[in-house]
Parts: C-alpha cells; structure tokens; sequence
C-alpha cells in the first residue's frame, strides 16, 4: 500500500504534542509565564538589607529609574508599586477626573479599565485589531464619526454628555499597537495619549521602543511579567516638570524640607520600595538575553505549528518587534469550538495554558459602560490560546 502523507488532525492532544516538540525534552510541566533569578538579585538584595537602606529612598530605587529610562528610550522614569497605580496616577497628571471618559481596547486585563475608574473616569471601551491585538484605529474612527462631538475644543460623547478625555492603548501580550495611525487620531480629535505598556517592556514600534510612544506611559513589574520587582510598576515621560509632579504625587506631596511635614495636595504613598528596585536592577541587566530567548521560543512555537491548519501562533504586524511576553495560539474561527478542549488537555498534561482575558463589557461592573460595537474583540476572546512562554524554556 502507498503511503499518502496524511495532514495532521487539529485535535487537542494534536496541540500538546506540538507544545511538547516545542520545549526542550527535560521540561514535563511549565507555567504560563515564571520569573527566574540568575543575575545579582540575592546580592542587590542582600545590600539593601545590610545596609538598612529597604525602603522608599536608596540608590536602587534611582538606579532602577535610570536604567528604566535608557531602555524604553525615554528622560524619566517614576518607580511606583504596580502597573495598576502606575496607570491610575498617570490618567490623574494627565488631567483625567471626575466624570471623564476614556477610550480603551475592551480586550485588555482588568487592571487597565479599573485604572480609569480609580482616576475618576469611565472607560469606553472600543474594538480590537486581529493584526495587532490592539486597539483598531479605522474601527475607532468610524465609531468616533458616529458618537463623538467637539464643542468649545472639547470632545463630548453625544449619547452620554461625557467629556471624553483620553486615549489609553494597550500593547497586547507585548505586541504593540499601530501606534503611529492611533496618535494623529487622536490629534485629530484633541485626545491625550496614556500608553499602557505594562506587558511591553523591550518591544518596538518601527525603531521606537514601547513606553516612548506617547507623552506618558506605564510599565509593571508583577511576577509573570518579562521583568519582575516582585511587584512594580513605572510611569515614563520625557517631560522634566510632568516626572516631576508624578514623583510628587507618589510620595505624598511633601514638599521638601530638612524636617517639617507640609504636603501641598491630596497624594499617594505609591513610591516603589528600595528592595523591589534591588530586584528590578538585576532583572533589567539581564533583559537582552531574557528577549532574545523568547524570540528563540517564539520561533520555536511558530515551526512546530507550522504546518497545522485551523490555527496559527500569532506572528507580529511588519511595523513591531514584539518581546513576545506571552506566545499565543488564534484559532481559526471554524476552530473556535476546540478552545476549551485544548484549553483542558493542554492545562490536564501540565502545560499551562490560558485563553484571553474575558473582554472588560462582560464583566459585570462594566456591563452598562460606554463601548463601541465589538465584533473582533468578542470573536478573538473565543480563539485565543496563550501558551507556556517563561524565557528559560528557550535559554539560548
Ligand atoms: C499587568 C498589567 C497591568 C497592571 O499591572 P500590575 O502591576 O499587575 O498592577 C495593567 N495593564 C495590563 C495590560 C497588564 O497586563
């Protein structure tokens, strides 16, 4: 009998196979994304601590802040406790308050949209683009033709009065959005540009790093994301007073004196601590080999899933040079209904894998939130699978 070359069957275990061949063969079990610890870490810490310095002040805190600024291309970077008030401070300097909307993907985490409401306003959530993950800028021109007035050089949503106040893009998965096409709409309709770049940390927009692309931005630190302080975050700016009033504004607005406590506003204590910075330094000197690896493992997915129809792994738009922060799977949409099976057999064998966030309009606190029609965002939520993407599984 002649052998026919047969095409391999998109079945779920067909999908753990491939993850498998992807990986080196040591590896039994992996999470969605883990932190690892090679560099100075213990000895950035073991300094802080014996030296006492632990705390809000210390040169790992400045250090950090440094670097963080030559990496993302930028003049100042303000260290913070998490990605989440990074975003919250960052939309209050950017004068978004009470009552004020902003337009935002609604496939993003949580955190992005609570962020808005933690400010004082109210997310709008608009659609994404299936070539970036980000926000479609033709679909949200359309819906601004539609629901947007200017009045007085104010934008207004004409159903809700609102003032709308900002554009909050999101860098999906590290795949940054089209950046270039968002921001002159957004000059066109006189909207300030708050990048959340919180998973982008060493992608590219063209030659632009992410963080740099909009006159503030924010980073976090969590422990899946490339570079972890244990928790953090960052706000980027290349605008000395706007640095200065974020760094203000995160620690308390005390103004400075050799020793009496006067504060001149209401503020945050959201300084990030001396010994998540110590962390931090020594996770950034070691940012080069951590993308270079997760471009390896992302090619590595990519060749193994190759030659599968009914899926891809997501593979960036021409403009990007992504950290592939999470390496994801989409599902044709005649594929759609394998998620869950693959979801269960993949997460069932030990691989961690994850669908997408569910989309910010079905969750219950922002059901009834302003929000343009959403057809690639609800299709994408249903075919996304987000794969085992920790940078040691393809150290080179
Ligand atoms: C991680 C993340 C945040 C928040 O960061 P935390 O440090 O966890 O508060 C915000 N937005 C997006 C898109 C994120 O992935």
């Amino acid at each position: 009998m002649s052998s026919i070359p047969s095409t391999p069957v998109l079945d779920p275990q067909e999908i753990v196979r491939r993850i498998r061949a992807a990986l080196p063969a040591e590896v039994t079990r992996a999470a969605l994304h883990e932190p690892r610890f090679l560099g100075n870490e213990k000895r950035y810490l073991a300094d802080c601590i014996d030296t006492g310095w632990v705390s809000y002040a210390g040169s790992y805190v400045d250090r950090f802040e440094q670097d963080l600024a030559a990496v993302c291309g930028v003049e100042h970077a303000v260290a913070v406790t998490s990605g989440t008030v990074a975003l919250q401070v960052a939309l209050h300097a950017a004068g978004v308050g009470s009552g004020d909307e902003v337009l935002v993907p609604a496939l993003t985490f949580v955190a992005t949209a609570n962020a808005i409401v933690h400010a004082g306003g109210i997310p709008h959530f608009v659609d994404a683009d299936e070539a970036t993950l980000g926000i479609d800028p033709t679909a949200l021109k359309t819906h601004l033709a539609e629901m947007a007035i200017r009045r007085d050089g104010k934008l207004y949503n004409r159903i809700t009065g609102n003032r709308i106040a900002a554009l909050l893009p999101v860098h999906v998965f590290g795949h940054p959005a089209d950046m270039d096409t968002i921001k002159s709409l957004a000059a066109d309709h006189g909207l300030t540009v708050i990048e959340d770049a919180t998973e982008a940390l060493g992608s590219f927009y063209k030659d632009r790093p992410c963080g740099s692309l909009s006159p503030i931005a924010t980073l976090s630190f969590n422990g899946n994301k490339l570079v972890t302080t244990g928790g953090g975050g960052a706000i980027l700016t290349d605008d000395a007073a706007m640095a200065k009033r974020l760094r203000h504004l995160t620690t308390t607005a005390k103004q400075p004196h050799r020793w009496a406590f006067v504060h001149d506003e209401v503020a945050w204590n959201f300084r990030l601590p001396n010994i998540n910075a110590a962390v931090g330094v020594a996770q950034l000197e070691r940012l080069s080999p951590m993308l270079e690896a997760k471009r390896i493992l992302w090619q590595r997915y990519a060749d193994a899933f190759a030659d599968l129809r009914g899926l891809h792994v997501f593979k960036d738009a021409p403009f990007a040079r992504s950290n592939h922060w999470l390496v994801s799977l989409i599902l044709d949409q005649d594929h759609a209904h394998l998620l869950e099976p693959i979801l269960t057999a993949t997460n069932d064998a030990g691989l961690s894998t994850r669908p997408t966030w569910t989309p910010m309009h079905q969750l219950a606190m922002y059901r009834d939130h302003p929000r343009a029609s959403l057809p690639v965002t609800e299709s994408l939520a249903q075919r996304i699978v987000s794969l085992p993407s920790s940078p040691f599984l393809a150290a080179p």
